[in-house]
C-alpha cells in the first residue's frame, strides 16, 4: 500500500513547507506522486507560548458524552444596544443564484465512436464478488443499532456495529458465525433473501430472475451503447492498480444490486429521522444533518452547518492516529452561505471605535469559546490560551457558573456566526471604502452578434439593472455601474446623467491598457438611467454590420482593474466573451487542444493555465477586489484553462453556452445573468481560519488567491462559493477541551461598508478511531476528496491520482475494519455506518468527465467542470457526484410531495418509464420508448411516443394535473440547486440520450471506470491486501 498522496500547488501560492508539491508549468513532472499526503515529514509550526490546555472552557467542559447544552439564546429584542441585526438575509433576496453552465453541451460528435473500450483489464473484479460478502444495506434486513451515546468512550473492536456485507461464496446457507453476531436486531433473518445464486457469466451485473428490479431490456450488444452492459469491465484508462493475478477465483455469483449500500436510501433516512426538524447547534462536535434533508438551524453557539461543515466531528487525539486511518481532516466553508428565510439572519456587533475584541496574542475574535475568568475582569482564548485584559466598556460580571450575565444580549458570547462592524485599520489605507462597482464587459464581435446575444443582453440590462444587490432597508444600490465594448479594440462609454446622449472613447492600444475617461465611466444606475437606456438601446445597432471577429481578453480584465483603481473601489467584471483571443495584444492565445495527449503524461498541460499575462492579471485583480465573472458562447476551442484562470482566482464564476442561439439558449442564459448579478455578495475579502493549539489549517481549496500559507484572500466571495480547508495535527489534542475553529472573513459589503463575518465551530476530539469514523460526513468527505483531485490534476497524470484515491479509500476502510469493527471473516467487506455510501461517490468521481478521458468531451468542457467543482459546496459535490434519479411514471398528481428517488442505475429505467434526473447543473426528462400514451400526450399534446417530434426542446405547459405536477417538481428542484439547469429532454434510444446515461453513477462509466459494484469489489481486495 503506498503511503504516497498527491498535492498541486496551487498556480499563485507559495507551495507550504513540507509538503514537496512541484510548481505547476510544463516542466517534466516526477514520475511519481509527490508528497506524502500522510507520513510525510513533521512540519515545523511555532507553538505560542504559554498557556494551559486545562480549564480553558466552563462552557464545554467535561465528558463529551453530556457537553452542557447552552440555553436557547433569547429572542432577538434581548441583544444590546450594539447590536443591530443585519439584514442583509431577511428578505427581498433572490433564490439561490446560478453559478455555471451546464457540462454537457451536447457533443458535436457522432455517437457512434462511443463504443466502449473493450479491454478485461479489470474483468477480474468480477471475480471478487465471491469473496465479498454483502448484506445489510439498503432494503437489506440489518439496520445498524443506534449507538446509545455516540460520543462515550468505547472499546476498540465493539464500537461500531460493522455493517458486514454478507454472502457466502458458494451457495446460501447458514451465515458465518461473525456475521450475524453484533446485529441482534429484529426483522428478517440477517442473511434473508440476500443469497444470490451462482451465475455463470464472467459479467455478474447481468442481473436476470429475482433480484433484479423491473427489467431493463438489455440492448443488444451492437447498438448504439452496445456492450455497455455485457461482457468484461473495462478499468479505467489508466488502469487500476495491481495486476491480472486475481483472474482466477471462486465460479462467479450473481448479485442482488440492492444489497449493496444505497445513496437514495441513506438521504431518505436521515430525512425521515432529521427532516422537519430543528437543529440546534449548541453541542460540540455535533453532527448535522446530511445536507439533503430539510431542516431548521437554531445558532446556540457553533456555525450553521450552512455555512461550515466537517468531514469528521470528532478529530483523532494524535497525528499518528491521523496518519493511520488516512480520513482527512478537513471542513468546507461556504461564508455567505444562503439563509433561508425561517432562519435568523446574522447579527452585526459594534464594539466601537476600539474594534471588535480579540486575543492580544493570536488574534482570534471574541467568541462563545472564550472563557471569562477572575470576576469577569480578564478572559482567557480558547485558541492560545492567551490571559487578556477585558476593556473597560466591556466588563460583566460573572453568574454563579462563570458566565458573563450579558451572555444572551451579546451575539458574539452566545453565537456560532455573527458579524462586527470593522474599524478603520482593517480598511485599505485607513480609509473607509467606496462601494463596489459593476462594470458590463460585452464582446461586440460578429460572432456575438450573429447569435443575437448582444441585443438580448442589451434589452436584458434595461431591467436587470434595477435589482443591483444592497443593503438591507436602502432604497437603491450603492453599487456603480459601466459599459464598455471590444472586439480587437475597447470602447468606453460615458454615461454621465447629464448628457443627452452617451459618448463613446475608443482605445486602440491595448497594449498598455488605460481608462480614458474617469468621471462618468462609473455612475450610479438610478441617476444615468435614461443614458444608459440609450446606449443599450444603440449597442447592438451600432455594431450589426461587423465583420470583426477577432477579440483582445487580458486587455479588458486589466481595463477593469485600471477602472477600480482609478475610483478606488473593488467590484465585478460581467465578460460576454466569444472567442480564443487571438488579436495581437497581451494574453494573445492559441490552439493548444490537443485530444491526443489525453490519457497520457501530458494531459495534465491541457488543464493548466498558460502562465505570464494572466498569472500577473490575477494577482492584479486580487490586489484590488476585482472580481470577474465570464459569460463564454463559443463554436469551438477557447483555452478555458487559461482563460477562466482570473475567474477562478477571483471568486468569480465561469459560464459556457456553446453554439450559442439566442432563440434556443436565451432563456437558459438569462436566467444564469440575473442570478449572477443579484446575489448577496462580499468584495475584497480576506479570510483567517484559526484553530486552537495542537492542530492547524495547512491546505486551502477553492477559487481563492494566497500570498502566503495563512491568508485567503478572494477579491469576492458570494452565497455559492465555498473553501475546502485541511487541518493536521502539531501537537497532541485534547479530549476534554475539544477542539476549536474560527473561520473570520474580513470583507466590504455591496454597500460599501467594511465587516467581519466570524463563524465559530467546535469539534469533539478522541483517541479512539471508532469515534471518528462514527463522526464522519461522507458527503464534506467527498467534497474534499473532489476539490484535492481536481487540483492535483495540475500537477499530475490522472492514472495516479485514481490510483491514490482508490488506495485512500481502501486505506481508510482497512483501518476501520482494523481498529473498530468486530472480528470477521476477512471475506466481509465492512464499511463504517457513516461512510457507507463513500465508496458510490468515490468511483462517482473517478468517472466523471474531469478524470476521465474521453474523445467526446472536449477539453474545455473537462477545464469547466474542474473549474466549478473547486468553488463548490457540499451540496453541490453531493448531487453532481450522485444524481437525483426521479420515476415520474407512478407520480401522485394530488400529492405535493416530490417522488422518491431511485439508484442512478438503468438497472431502475423502465421502457415504459419517465424519468427526471438532475445534478445540479443539469436536467434530464428522459422517456421510455414505451411510455404510456396518456402520459405523453397530457406532457406533449402528441398522441403517442412515435409522434414526438426529432427535436425536444421545452416541455409545454399544458393545463392537466400531470402536466401541472411534472412542472411543479421541475421548479421545486430547480429552486434548491444554486444554478439555473437547462431541461434537457432525451428519449430512449435516441442519440442524446448517452448524454443522460453518462449521469448514471451507479453503472459502468461509458468513458471508462468501474461499476459501483465493481468497484466495490476492487476496494474490498484492495483492503484485504492491507490486512494480510
Ligand atoms: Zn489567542
Amino acid at each position: 500500500m503506498s503511503q504516497q498522496g498527491y498535492v498541486a500547488t496551487p498556480p499563485y501560492s507559495q507551495a507550504q513547507l513540507g509538503m514537496g508539491g512541484h510548481p505547476g508549468g510544463f516542466g517534466g513532472p516526477p514520475s511519481q506522486p509527490v508528497y506524502g499526503h500522510y507520513g510525510g515529514p513533521p512540519q515545523p509550526f511555532p507553538i505560542p507560548p504559554g498557556g494551559t490546555q486545562h480549564g480553558i472552557l466552563g462552557i464545554h467542559k467535561g465528558p463529551v458524552s453530556a457537553p452542557s447544552a447552552m440555553p436557547q439564546p433569547p429572542a432577538s429584542s434581548h441583544y444590546g444596544s450594539s447590536v443591530q441585526q443585519n439584514g442583509s438575509y431577511t428578505q427581498g433576496f433572490p433564490p439561490p443564484p446560478a453559478a455555471s453552465s451546464s457540462f454537457g453541451q451536447v457533443p458535436q460528435s457522432p455517437y457512434q465512436n462511443i463504443a466502449p473500450q473493450a479491454t478485461p483489464s479489470t474483468h477480474q473484479l468480477t471475480n471478487q464478488i465471491s469473496n465479498m460478502q454483502i448484506s445489510g444495506y439498503g432494503q437489506g434486513p440489518m439496520p445498524t443499532p443506534q449507538s446509545p451515546s455516540r460520543s462515550a468512550p468505547q472499546q476498540p473492536f465493539h464500537s461500531a456495529p460493522p455493517h458486514l456485507m454478507a454472502q457466502t461464496p458458494t451457495a446460501p446457507g447458514p451465515q458465518s458465525p461473525s456475521m450475524g453476531s453484533p446485529l441482534p436486531l429484529g426483522g428478517p433473518p440477517p442473511m434473508g433473501g440476500m443469497m444470490p445464486a451462482p451465475m455463470g457469466g464472467p459479467a455478474f451485473h447481468q442481473l436476470q430472475g429475482q433480484g433484479t428490479p423491473q427489467g431493463y431490456p438489455q440492448p443488444p450488444a451492437a447498438g448504439p451503447y452496445g456492450g455497455q452492459l455485457a461482457g468484461p469491465q473495462p478499468g479505467f484508462p489508466g488502469s487500476f492498480p495491481g495486476g491480472a493475478a486475481q483472474m482466477a477465483g471462486p465460479p462467479q455469483k450473481k448479485l442482488d444490486p440492492d444489497s449493496i449500500p444505497s445513496t437514495t436510501q441513506v438521504i431518505e433516512d436521515d430525512q425521515a429521522k432529521r427532516g422537519g426538524q430543528i437543529y440546534a447547534t449548541n453541542l460540540r462536535g455535533q453532527i448535522p444533518p446530511l445536507v439533503t434533508s430539510n431542516f431548521t438551524v437554531q445558532d446556540q453557539g457553533n456555525a450553521s452547518p450552512r455555512f461550515m461543515r466537517c468531514t469528521t466531528y470528532t478529530f483523532p487525539c494524535t497525528s499518528d492516529l491521523a496518519k493511520q486511518c488516512q480520513v482527512p481532516l478537513g471542513t468546507v466553508i461556504k461564508p455567505f452561505a444562503t439563509i433561508p428565510k425561517n432562519e435568523t439572519p446574522l447579527y452585526v456587533v459594534n464594539h466601537g471605535e476600539t474594534g471588535p475584541i480579540r486575543c492580544n496574542r493570536c488574534k482570534a475574535y471574541m467568541c462563545p469559546f472564550m472563557q471569562f475568568i477572575d470576576g469577569g475582569r480578564r478572559f482567557q482564548c480558547a485558541f492560545c490560551s492567551c490571559i487578556n485584559e477585558v476593556p473597560v466598556f466591556y466588563f460583566q460580571h460573572l453568574d454563579h457558573m462563570g458566565r458573563r450575565m450579558d451572555l444572551y444580549e451579546r451575539p458574539e458570547l452566545s453565537l456560532g456566526s455573527y458579524e462586527f462592524i470593522a474599524t478603520l485599520d482593517y480598511c485599505k489605507n485607513n480609509k473607509p471604502p467606496n462601494p463596489p462597482a459593476y462594470i458590463f464587459m460585452i464582446d461586440v464581435s460578429y460572432t456575438n452578434i450573429k447569435s443575437g446575444l448582444v441585443k438580448l443582453l442589451c434589452e436584458e440590462l434595461k431591467t436587470l439593472l434595477e435589482k443591483l444587490p444592497r443593503e438591507e432597508g436602502v432604497e437603491s444600490s450603492a453599487v456603480r455601474v459601466g459599459f464598455v465594448t471590444y472586439n480587437k479594440i475597447l470602447h468606453f462609454y460615458n454615461v454621465k446623467s447629464a448628457l443627452a446622449q452617451p459618448q463613446m472613447m475608443v482605445v486602440s492600444d491595448v497594449a498598455e491598457m488605460f481608462v480614458p475617461l474617469q468621471d462618468g465611466f462609473l455612475v450610479n444606475y438610478q441617476e444615468s438611467r435614461a443614458v444608459i437606456h440609450n446606449l443599450l438601446d444603440q449597442i447592438p445597432d451600432m455594431f450589426a454590420d461587423t465583420n470583426e471577429s477577432e477579440t483582445v481578453f487580458a486587455p479588458i480584465i486589466q481595463a477593469g482593474v485600471e477602472a477600480f483603481k482609478a475610483a478606488e473601489c473593488s467590484g465585478k467584471l460581467f465578460i460576454f466573451h466569444s472567442s480564443i483571443p487571438t488579436a495581437e495584444a497581451p494574453g494573445k492565445l492559441k490552439n493548444r487542444d490537443d485530444r491526443k495527449l489525453f490519457n497520457t503524461e501530458k494531459e495534465k498541460t491541457l488543464f493548466q493555465p498558460l502562465k505570464g499575462v494572466y498569472e500577473q492579471l490575477c494577482k492584479d485583480c486580487v490586489a484590488q477586489g476585482c472580481c470577474v465573472d465570464l459569460f463564454l458562447f463559443p463554436s469551438q476551442y477557447l483555452d478555458l484553462a487559461t482563460m477562466g484562470d482570473v475567474p477562478t482566482h477571483t471568486g468569480g464564476s465561469v459560464y459556457k453556452y456553446s453554439n450559442f442561439q439566442a432563440e434556443v439558449d436565451g432563456t437558459h442564459f438569462l436566467n444564469d445573468l440575473r442570478k449572477d448579478v443579484e446575489k448577496p455578495i462580499g468584495f475584497d475579502a480576506i479570510m483567517r481560519v484559526r484553530t486552537s493549539t495542537g492542530f492547524r489549517a495547512t491546505d486551502f481549496f477553492g477559487a481563492i488567491h494566497m500570498n502566503n500559507t495563512t491568508d485567503v484572500e478572494m477579491a469576492a466571495v458570494d452565497c455559492d462559493n465555498a473553501l475546502t480547508v485541511e487541518f493536521k495535527h502539531d501537537d497532541t489534542l485534547n479530549e476534554e477541551t475539544g477542539a476549536f475553529i474560527q473561520c473570520a472573513l474580513l470583507y466590504t459589503t455591496v454597500g460599501g461598508q467594511r465587516r467581519l463575518r466570524v463563524h465559530n465551530l467546535s469539534l469533539n476530539c478522541s483517541s479512539q478511531l471508532s469515534e471518528l469514523y462514527k463522526s464522519c460526513e461522507t458527503d464534506t468527505l467527498i467534497n474534499f476528496f473532489a476539490k484535492s483531485a481536481y487540483r492535483a490534476m495540475l500537477n499530475q497524470p490522472l492514472k495516479n491520482i485514481r490510483e491514490i484515491l482508490v488506495n485512500q479509500t481502501a486505506h481508510m476502510l482497512a483501518c476501520y475494519r482494523k481498529n473498530c469493527a468486530s472480528p470477521s471473516a476477512a471475506s466481509q467487506l465492512i464499511l463504517p455506518d457513516a461512510m457507507k455510501v463513500f465508496p458510490v461517490y468515490m468511483n462517482s468521481l473517478m468517472k466523471t468527465p474531469a478524470m476521465v478521458g474521453s474523445p467526446e468531451i472536449s477539453t474545455d468542457e473537462r477545464v469547466l467542470q474542474r473549474l466549478c467543482v473547486m468553488a463548490m459546496g457540499v451540496e453541490e459535490t453531493q448531487v453532481l457526484l450522485y444524481p437525483c434519479l426521479i420515476p415520474l411514471q407512478n407520480m401522485d398528481v394530488s400529492s405535493s410531495v416530490l417522488p422518491g428517488a431511485v439508484r442512478c442505475s438503468e438497472e431502475r429505467l423502465s421502457d415504459n418509464g419517465m424519468f427526471l434526473l438532475e445534478n445540479g447543473r443539469l436536467l434530464f426528462l428522459w422517456l421510455g420508448q414505451a411510455c404510456p400514451s396518456e402520459l405523453i400526450q397530457s406532457l406533449f399534446n402528441v398522441p403517442s411516443f412515435a409522434h414526438l417530434p426529432e427535436e425536444l426542446n421545452s416541455l409545454p405547459e399544458l393545463d392537466n394535473p400531470q402536466s401541472k405536477k411534472v412542472h411543479a417538481i421541475i421548479s421545486a428542484i430547480s429552486e434548491r440547486r444554486t444554478n439555473r439547469m437547462k431541461l434537457l429532454i432525451v428519449k430512449q434510444k435516441d442519440r442524446p440520450e448517452i448524454l443522460f446515461r453518462q449521469h448514471l453513477v451507479e453503472d459502468k462509466g461509458l468513458h471508462g471506470g468501474a461499476s459501483y459494484m465493481d468497484f466495490l469489489c476492487y476496494v474490498h481486495r484492495e483492503v484485504r491486501q492491507l490486512l494480510t
